[in-house]
């Protein structure tokens, strides 16, 4: 597939390697990477060709996605402010919506500030590289997201990783530090590859102990965690400790954008300088519209948690039963480790064969270099789909 002649001394020629990487892990006309999906049928079903597959790989955690309040706000959006903004926030990209949705954010958090980015992925890069500035430290969980390695890539400020879910590691690595420059800790909520959850109230301890402020994004638990589904911070109890919170709208909020929201006021004062929030256009009247609808839900119906919760031990301890080793204990997110990337992907395509879709993750995209099957759980999935993502395991080889 790749032409190495035509690529020499190209901007391709760096991808050789990539190139044959990829080819040698597609198998029988599937692509694993970028699947295509030709229809959605339902929020868990989807037709790929003309087969009918099982979505157990899709980050829809409260099954939000088709629910009739977020589908007519979405709609109604289009209806009342079209289906772009065309600008920025600071131009003319601002709409009661956006503002709207801040206000509601800012009450379900209990927070002083919320600023809604256009997507998640933005919103860590807007907060985290300008709140960290040259002389300051951005103290980093070393299983952080993409997107958080990309904000300390932004910011000028002095990057230092800690071992993953280590408070030990933390408290040692502030204690070294010089006394000048602000400190910022960040660490995820619920960590998206192989669903372990952060240690998020001893974090918080060590963190300002040592004078740091603490930003947890709870990207993957927001909806999930928590007795109103605010994430891991309320579950341990710390909401009002935390100092930032980041989330996106691009999972259990059915919708795309993003959100960091703070219990200091100043925080509102990076619209004005934070590059990520500035120049790009603002998200789509649909887009905050579903978000507003879905987070009326999130914060009012706890019976989607309970489906969800449920689902969630079913289909834990059905893996377990079939003899599978998952990476973390019960949560939305499950991890199953494969000897290898070749296996892994014969794997995935075997589960493809019965219906059944998970998410194919190889390095460097995972921590350690694993290769993983992943699966998130879904609200909307029922008993008997659990039953058949088992099924479907238990024809695979039990190498792990
Ligand atoms: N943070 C984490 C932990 C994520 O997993 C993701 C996306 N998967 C993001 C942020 C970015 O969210 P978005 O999809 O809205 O860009």
């Amino acid at each position: 597939m790749f032409d190495t002649e035509a690529n020499k001394n190209t901007v391709f020629a760096k991808f050789q390697k990539l190139a044959e990487r990829v080819d040698t892990l597609r198998v029988s006309g599937r692509t694993p990477f970028g699947m295509r999906f030709d229809e959605m049928l339902s929020q868990t079903r989807a037709r790929v060709g003309n087969a009918e597959v099982l979505l157990a790989g899709t980050n829809n955690y409260l099954g939000l996605t088709y629910n009739p309040d977020v589908m007519d706000a979405a709609k109604q959006a289009i209806d009342t402010y079209g289906t772009a903004t065309t600008g920025s926030r600071l131009a003319n990209g601002t709409y009661s919506l956006h503002l709207d949705l801040e206000e509601d954010l800012k009450e379900y958090f209990g927070a002083a500030s919320a600023i809604v980015c256009t997507t998640g992925y933005q919103a860590n890069l807007a907060a985290l590289s300008t709140l960290a500035g040259r002389g300051d430290h951005l103290l980093i969980d070393a299983d952080s997201h993409a997107c958080i390695y990309d904000a300390c890539r932004l910011s000028d400020a002095e990057t230092i990783r800690f071992r993953h879910n280590s408070p030990e590691d933390l408290d040692k690595r502030l204690t070294r530090l010089p006394a000048e420059g602000a400190r910022l800790v960040v660490i995820e909520g619920l960590y998206s590859m192989l669903g372990d959850v952060a240690p998020v109230a001893e974090f918080v301890e060590v963190a300002h102990a040592h004078g740091a402020m603490i930003f947890v994004d709870e990207a993957h638990s927001i909806g999930c965690y928590g007795e109103n589904g605010r994430g891991v911070s309320q579950a341990q109890g710390v909401l009002d400790k935390v100092d930032f919170i980041s989330g996106t709208f691009s999972k259990s909020f059915a919708s795309i954008g993003g959100f960091c929201v703070s219990r200091h006021e100043a925080l509102e004062l990076i619209r004005l300088v934070s590059r990520p929030y500035l120049f790009t256009a603002s998200g789509s009247p649909a887009n905050m519209a579903a978000a507003r609808a879905s987070l009326k839900i999130i914060a009012a119906d706890t019976s989607l948690r309970k489906e969800l919760w449920d689902r969630v031990y079913q289909l834990h301890t059905g893996l377990s039963d079939a003899g599978f080793t998952i990476s973390s204990p019960p949560g939305p997110i499950m991890a199953i480790s494969r000897p290898d990337e070749h296996v892994a992907v014969a794997e995935w395509n075997q589960l493809m064969d019965q219906g059944v879709y998970v998410n194919l993750a190889v390095p460097p995209a995972t921590p350690q270099a694993k290769s993983l099957l992943r699966l998130s759980v879904s609200a909307a999935h029922t008993e008997a789909d659990m039953n058949q993502i088992i099924a479907a395991f238990r024809t695979l080889p039990k190498t792990a």
